[in-house]
């Protein structure tokens, strides 16, 4: 694979595809950067809760989280996230967070200020795995590849359930459920930026696949891309 040359890889879906866990993967199997941009909309709605800002205070959360400077650690791996130049990782994965994130993300002026961010970033990190919402659809339209993971409800949910070290007596699959179809219900109706699935992207139903297996198949799908473009080229 040419390590000299640009190529940004656009990873997009709903909650609990597993799409952080492979885009992190698939981009050190590639030596890429990752980005997960979902962190960026989290730390706005950490900001939003513990600055106390109203929900129907747009203006001033978007003003506040402007003047926060988010950015990333890239000595970090995976990145670490930082407000007011002080990690906040730990904080944007709180159940509140998660709570109050969709309504934050469909804030049309916030998510201006995180695609023109995300597109800097970009600019700075070339080679790019990027993960979240948009990223094929409207952040990076001319990615070198896109891919679309999409899983059943019920698979996501029993994802989420043991991603957060979570049992069914805390909270029930049904409930769960409940949640990532309504987070997702709220990402795919927004007007600014809804999670689609681009018409140019290679979707995945991960529902059956180990994570392994997931990235196996992007990196072979990717590699594939790469040998053509230089076979193009020749
Ligand atoms: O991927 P994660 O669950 O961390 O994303 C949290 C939320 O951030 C999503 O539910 C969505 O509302 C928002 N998001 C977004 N656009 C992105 C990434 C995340 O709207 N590119």
């Amino acid at each position: 694979m040419p390590t000299d040359q640009p190529i940004i890889i656009t990873i997009d879906g709903p909650a609990g595809t597993g799409k952080s866990t492979v885009a992190r993967l698939l981009a050190s199997r590639l030596g890429l950067d990752f980005l997960d941009t979902g962190a960026m909309y989290r730390a706005a709605a950490a900001i939003m809760i513990d600055r106390k800002i109203e929900e129907e205070d747009t203006g001033t959360l978007v003003s506040t989280v402007m003047g926060a400077d988010l950015h990333f650690d890239w000595s970090q791996d995976p990145p670490t996230i930082l407000a007011w130049d002080t990690p906040i990782d730990h904080r944007i994965r709180h159940a509140d967070v998660t709570k109050v994130v969709s309504f934050v993300a469909s804030i049309a002026e916030l998510r201006h200020h995180m695609v023109r961010k995300q597109r800097v970033i970009g600019a700075q990190h070339p080679r790019l795995v990027t993960e979240g919402r948009d990223q094929g659809s409207v952040v990076f339209p001319d990615a070198f590849i896109k891919f679309y993971l999409d899983a059943d409800p019920e698979v996501r949910a029993q994802r989420r359930i043991d991603q957060l070290g979570m049992d069914t007596s805390e909270i029930s699959l049904e409930e769960m459920c409940r949640r990532i179809v309504d987070r997702d219900r709220m990402d795919s109706s927004r007007s600014d930026g809804p999670l689609v699935c681009p018409s140019d992207a290679i979707r995945v139903d991960t529902s059956e696949i180990e994570v392994e297996g997931v990235v196996d198949l992007l990196e072979r799908r990717t590699r594939e891309r790469i040998a053509a473009t230089l076979d193009n080229g020749r």
